[in-house]
């Protein structure tokens, strides 16, 4: 599932490709996402130049120069890629128009959507309004966590709470404990000034680098050069059950745990 860093590197893709670009042309081939796509994007964004595509947590934004928007959310599969002709693949939702090729959403599991928005009506979307910050503003800092944190909740949920901060998922969350040498498990209230400056940095520390890496779980975008999926490599924990922790010994073994819901990867010897 695509968390901040991957989302971040479809948005250099997009921008590097289609910004300042006019649509000519909106094509839904099948509208069923986790929200139906509405037939009446075409009437609002036909002819319209894209005047700048940025990321809020795990969120697109297309800004139009009408102003006008559209949200879109990857869910679990969606991915987009440039083609030169009509040649579509199963799966294939969306295709917007341009003057030398046309980009296609593809979305398998259909978790992902894609919404217009007028202009101003994005940020106060039900999606967007009660966001967290950037892990890399100034916002996200030892007094925000201080704040902000809830006291009960084990320190792996609260960082995959999208309202207490913006764009961590399931990967990220175990890396960023990993390199911070704390348990997932661990009350947030049982946590020191030192222990909460560290996750702060290590948070920002490994979104960094995967950004850097091209992200972990990524399709391939047919026509780009650049690389993408690399952070798989530098994974230290995520999907690493029952081999040897890298930091304190090839004997001690990484562990997976579920907490609500989801797998958490940890090492109980270093991450204390
Ligand atoms: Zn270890």
């Amino acid at each position: 599932m695509p968390e901040l860093p991957e989302v971040e590197v479809v948005k250099k893709f997009l921008n590097s490709n289609f910004n300042g670009k006019r649509i000519q042309k909106i094509k839904i081939l099948n509208k069923k996402l986790r929200y139906k796509i509405e037939t009446n994007i075409t009437k609002h964004l036909i002819n319209q130049i894209i005047t700048k595509i940025f990321r809020r947590g795990k969120y697109l934004i297309l800004l139009f120069e009408n102003k006008n928007t559209l949200l879109i959310h990857l869910g679990m599969t969606g991915y987009f890629r440039i083609i030169k002709e009509e040649n579509y693949k199963k799966h294939d939702h969306l295709v917007f128009y341009f003057e030398s090729n046309l980009l296609v959403y593809n979305d398998i599991r259909k978790f992902g959507f894609i919404k217009f928005y007028k202009p101003d009506e994005v940020l106060n979307s039900q999606h967007l309004v009660k966001i967290g910050p950037e892990p890399f503003s100034k916002e996200y800092d030892f007094k925000y966590f201080k704040l902000n944190s809830k006291k009960t909740t084990n320190i792996k949920n609260l960082l995959m709470d999208q309202n207490f901060v913006a764009g961590l998922g399931n990967i990220y969350c175990s890396e960023i404990l990993f390199d911070a040498k704390i348990n997932p498990k661990r009350r947030c209230k049982k946590l020191n000034n030192n222990q909460i400056k560290q996750i702060i940095k290590s948070t920002k520390k490994i979104l960094d680098k995967a950004i850097s890496f091209g992200g972990t779980t990524i399709k391939n975008f047919v026509v780009s050069n650049e690389k993408i999926g690399y952070f798989k490599n530098e994974l230290k924990v995520y999907g690493k059950e029952d081999t040897g922790c890298v930091r304190c010994s090839k004997i001690n073994k990484i562990k997976r745990i579920v907490q609500s819901g989801r797998s958490t990867f940890f090492c109980e010897n270093c991450q204390k």
